[in-house]
């Protein structure tokens, strides 16, 4: 039985819901709906004018509905009488193929027919920035190593303290906070959950650090690489594949080399062989490319990858098993689609699983200090166009994640590739006015 929204409202006090979908670029639309009205729109949907959803509708298509998903509904701890619920976009009665929560609920379904269940924990990076987006808030926060900065942290006590206030009230066992590798930087952990379940979360989290970001006059950025000389916002995830129930993790074996089974070994093979396509989506954004390939930063390390390789406990490779049963994939950042991001790891493994996928022998190079010597080592790609196009490439992919979905974020990014190539930049100024 799903939970009806009106006595949701009633049992709570609940005045107002945010029926909330998650557009192609990663941003949340919503539309605030009364308690009075909420049983017609769970009933039927909340309307939204196709085009302006960033779904890659034109105007001329009719009304987009967007369905919410009342056992997901959460109550704002910060402002208890707004309710947020995550919704699933359908048209004329159909499922919208490329809405990102449509898209993971699809590849979530597969896996079940399959007997698999995916759960996965993420850690969403962030900046405290200035209102206008251009430096760091603290000005005390100067330290050249400044990660678990104590000093720093407490400074920001009043807002990590706050959202992790409303992490516990909320169940999600929140763990541990801390100041990050970049000054400014912060990272908050919860358990990991179901991949649906982790990814609504996720989209939550987000609009919560921000709204209590602002709420304290400061402005939070999940931006992959804001500032050239400080580590960027990673968003690492962590993946381990249960049976249906949830009682047994199939990615553990003690016995095995690094505690990983064989099914596990094959889902990071469909990982590894899928990397440059998956780029295209864990690292969606022309600033992406800035954290990933990125040199040395002033902590001595940007803590991100630069070519396809997986190794047991070490920090410098995209996939890292820190520990039987599952593996840490290092490549997606702050600018990753929460929903996406689980689609296309699910895809990706899914893929490797039926294809008895091999990941490779595992490395145990620093990559930072000599990635060099990994010279038959697939690299990632080196820009958003490179990712695009090798997505474009991985048909297998393509088809694995659902080819109306590739189709129209194919088309939206590769606008937005054309629309920052077109800018005129600083940089070309510096390099080009006396050539
Ligand atoms: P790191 O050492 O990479 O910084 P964190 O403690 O910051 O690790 O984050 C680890 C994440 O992995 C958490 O969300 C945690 O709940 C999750 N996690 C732990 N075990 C599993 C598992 N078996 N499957 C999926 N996620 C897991
Ligand atoms: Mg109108
Ligand atoms: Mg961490
Ligand atoms: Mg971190
Ligand atoms: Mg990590």
């Amino acid at each position: 039985m799903t939970t009806s929204l009106s006595a949701f409202a009633q049992e709570r006090g609940v005045k107002y819901f945010m029926i909330s979908f998650t557009d192609l670029f990663g941003a949340q639309r919503a539309k605030l709906v009364p308690a009075e009205a909420i049983a017609d729109m769970q009933e039927n949907g909340a309307g939204f004018a196709g085009f302006a959803t960033w779904l890659d509708l034109t105007p001329a298509h009719p009304d987009l509905f967007a369905m919410p998903d009342g056992d997901a509904a959460i109550q704002l701890p910060w402002k208890p009488e707004v309710a947020w619920v995550p919704a699933d976009c359908v048209m004329e009665d159909k499922p919208v193929a490329q809405a990102p929560r449509v898209v993971l609920k699809t590849l979530i379904d597969q896996a079940s027919a399959k007997g698999l269940r995916v759960k996965t924990g993420v850690e969403a990076e962030f900046f405290l920035v200035t209102p206008d987006g251009k430096r760091i808030s603290d000005d005390f926060d100067t330290a050249v190593k400044p990660c678990y900065d104590q000093q720093a942290v407490m400074r920001r006590y009043d807002v990590i303290a706050e959202i992790c206030d409303h992490m516990l009230a909320l169940g999600w066992k929140p763990y541990q906070n801390d100041h990050e590798d970049a000054n400014g930087q912060f990272e908050m952990n919860w358990e990991y959950d179901d991949a649906l379940a982790t990814a609504d979360k996720h989209s939550f989290f987000k609009f919560m650090v921000r709204s209590i970001a602002e709420k304290h006059g400061l402005r939070a950025t999940f931006m992959p690489k804001p500032f050239t000389d400080l580590t960027g916002n990673g968003c690492h995830c962590h993946v381990s594949v249960w049976n249906t129930d949830g009682s047994q993790n199939a990615f553990a074996d003690k016995q095995a080399p690094f505690g990983l089974s064989d099914k596990g070994k094959t889902f990071l093979g469909g990982i590894m062989r899928h990397g440059p396509a998956l780029a295209a989506i864990t690292n969606p954004t022309v600033n992406s490319y800035k954290r990933i390939n990125a040199p040395r930063t002033t902590s001595g390390a940007t803590w991100a990858p630069n070519a396809i390789t997986w190794t047991g406990n070490n920090r410098t490779h995209m996939v890292r098993v820190p520990g039987p049963g599952r593996f840490e994939l290092r490549l997606p950042d702050g600018a990753a689609n929460p929903y996406l991001l689980q689609a296309v790891i699910i895809a990706a493994g899914l893929s490797g699983m039926e294809t008895n996928a091999d990941p490779g022998p595992h490395s145990d190079l620093n990559m930072y200090v000599d990635g060099h010597r990994a010279t038959d080592t697939p690299r990632l790609p080196l820009n958003l166009l490179d990712a695009l196009r090798a997505l474009e490439r991985d048909e297998a992919f393509c088809a694995a994640i659902g080819p109306e979905f590739v189709s129209a974020y194919l088309k939206k990014k590769r606008e937005e590739w054309t629309s920052y190539a077109s800018a005129i930049t600083q940089w070309e100024r510096d390099n080009t006015l006396d050539v």
